[in-house]
């Protein structure tokens, strides 16, 4: 049995439900993906590491 170790996509964790998040290999710090739970999360990239943070509470909040 044969394993792949490719770098195509990378495996992060949804931060909302806990659940696997496919980052595509060339996702850029900002890039928006939207996970299966309804979320829409933003590509965080600290040097080698890819996270992921859900994108919520993004309103303006100038003190209204
Ligand atoms: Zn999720």
């Amino acid at each position: 049995m044969k394993t792949q170790v490719g770098v195509q996509a990378m495996m992060a964790k949804c931060p909302v439900c806990g659940g696997e998040v496919n980052v595509p290999d060339d996702a850029l710090p900002g890039e928006l993906v939207e996970h299966e739970c309804g979320i829409t999360l933003e590509v965080v990239v600290d040097g080698d590491l890819v996270g992921l943070k859900p994108l919520e509470g993004v309103r303006e909040d100038w003190g209204e």
